[in-house]
């Protein structure tokens, strides 16, 4: 008989003098999510929900989505589950979602577009997502917000979907918290208006690094200048966590970014307090906080922001994990 490996029980991870930083997973589905844990993850900071939507003639039924959400936030029990509502687009094509073809699909109908061009979509997930979330710390998460208008359409839409479910007399979670990706340049330029009117931040730090330089994440011949080290990004980081701390928004980091452990007192030393990210990386980004105060990290943070390209900031902080070492 082959035995389960045996689940790491998520110790809180700190920095060298104390500070608390919360490491969650990035999933993209059930088996993810046993890994995750398996790995020592305090909960799942972006369920990714894409993977039910591919490879199959028609999208998922609310109830189908409903059993696989509860079974992900079961494996967290009393743990957060930030479920992301789909974020998907002309560049990946869906059999039963006809989209016409597109130019430039990541400036196109992708995300949170997507999803308010598509209510009876949307409503689905939403509805789902309620359901599970009765007696779960499941949270809600829209992807791609750009203008407040996007993020109001959105919140009115889970409004319907609760009323709807009140009228048919279902439990679900009332106080279920709403949060947000920062993820493009708009969103950062007007953060403190969505800080007043979301419960949570998530910076994707992907889309945020190809719109904030104009290079498409999936073309090799431009990637390499969608650098996430560049200082114009890292200062998009920096905006966000001043805008959220002014009044109290706790803010995430769910791109790659976070799976990084050189670039990890970075982000602690911009005030981020929750990492989300793949749970291969989770030993070593613990490793890589625990190595750090909170003034060390703000020091880095601070030399950061002022250097010239990715490549110094990279240097940089290189230098700054052999000289622990
Ligand atoms: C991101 O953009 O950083 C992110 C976490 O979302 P995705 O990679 O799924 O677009
Ligand atoms: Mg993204």
């Amino acid at each position: 008989q082959v035995s389960e490996p045996r689940a790491i029980a998520p110790s809180p991870t700190q920095t060298r003098d104390g500070r608390r930083v919360t490491l969650l997973a990035n999933v993209m589905g059930i088996p993810d999510a046993q890994l995750a844990r398996n790995s020592g993850a305090e909960g799942v900071g972006l369920l990714r929900t894409e993977f039910f939507y591919f490879d199959r003639p028609i999208p998922p039924g609310e109830e189908e989505q409903a059993q696989v959400y509860r079974a992900i936030a079961d494996i967290f029990k009393n743990r957060p589950t930030v479920i992301r509502t789909l974020d998907v687009g002309g560049d990946k094509p869906l059999p039963w979602l006809q989209l016409p073809p597109e130019n430039n699909p990541f400036l196109g109908l992708r995300g949170i577009r997507l999803l308010l061009d598509r209510p009876d979509l949307f409503k689905t997930q939403l509805r789902a997502i309620l359901k599970a979330s009765h007696g779960r710390q499941i949270k809600v998460m829209f992807p791609t917000v750009a203008t407040l208008a996007e993020w109001r359409a959105a919140k009115a839409l889970l409004d319907r979907a609760k009323a709807e479910l009140d009228g048919e007399d279902r439990a679900y979670n009332r106080a279920i918290a709403v949060g947000m990706m920062v993820e493009i340049p708009a969103a950062v330029a007007i953060a403190d208006r969505f800080a007043a009117e979301v419960d949570f931040f998530s910076i994707g730090t992907n889309d945020l690094t190809q719109y904030y330089l104009a290079a498409d994440r999936t073309n090799p011949q431009v990637s390499p200048f969608a650098n996430v080290l560049e200082p114009s990004v890292l200062r998009a980081i920096a905006q966000t966590t001043r805008a959220a701390g002014a009044v109290g928004v706790p803010v995430a980091v769910c791109g790659e970014l976070a799976s990084n452990p050189a670039a990890v007192p970075l982000l602690v030393g911009l005030g981020i307090a929750e990492l989300s990210l793949n749970p291969r990386a989770i030993a070593a980004v613990k490793a890589a906080i625990a190595r750090f105060s909170v003034p060390e990290a703000e020091a880095i943070a601070a030399t950061a922001l002022q250097l010239d390209s990715a490549e110094a900031v990279r240097n940089f902080l290189q230098q700054q994990c052999s000289a622990l070492s």
